[in-house]
């Protein structure tokens, strides 16, 4: 497995080459799909909005069996989304987590306008409502989405032992970023 800091400067590299448009678009062959059958060793976890335009694995210029993606709207700490990661942490020694919020997240958009969304939708932005919360009255949305990104990093940890025990032993480090759609950036906050 990669070192977090190999980690860490293997995703930048491939966030600029998406920016600069000269993706490599390695490990997408059979041969990469033959190679990975047997198991998979993902070096990041990325936490990332279901939003159509926010696309881990060509921001970060990766191939198959490389990033480890929850996807759940406004990219929340979750019951669910957690314990997918743990699962990476825990069984496959993943040692980065970005959590990636995005410029104009719906998500949050919707949790800034607030009202009755519906049952389902209503427990989902109450995952944002600490962000916005910490944020103040009159908060940009894209404001709410980085405090979002980096209050979600620390419920991570606050409601996982897995996850704290890994960031306390050294093994894992926890990123929280903010995508812009524009640019195709990954501003870590
Ligand atoms: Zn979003």
């Amino acid at each position: 497995m990669m070192t977090i800091n190999e980690v860490k400067q293997r995703l930048i590299e491939g966030n600029d080459r998406f920016v600069e448009d000269k993706l490599d678009g390695k490990l997408q062959d059979s041969s990469r799909r033959d190679s990975l059958v047997g198991g998979q060793a993902p070096y990041a976890i990325i936490l990332s909005c279901a939003d159509s335009r926010v696309v881990p694995e060509l921001s970060f210029d990766t191939g198959l069996g490389e990033l480890f993606v929850v996807r759940v709207a406004g990219n929340v700490a979750n019951s669910s989304s957690i314990a997918s990661i743990e699962y990476a942490v825990a069984h496959i020694g993943t040692p980065v987590i970005v959590v990636l919020g995005h410029q104009s997240c719906g998500a949050v958009t919707a949790a800034v306008a607030g009202g009755d969304n519906g049952y389902n939708l209503n427990h989902l932005l109450s995952h944002v409502q600490p962000a916005l919360a910490a944020s103040g009255e009159g908060a940009e949305v894209n404001d709410v989405v980085r405090k979002n990104a980096e209050l979600t990093a620390e419920e991570l940890k606050t409601r996982s032992g897995i996850i704290s025990d890994a960031v306390a032993a050294g093994k894992l480090e926890i990123l929280p970023a903010y995508y812009h759609l524009d640019s195709g950036r990954v501003e870590y906050l």
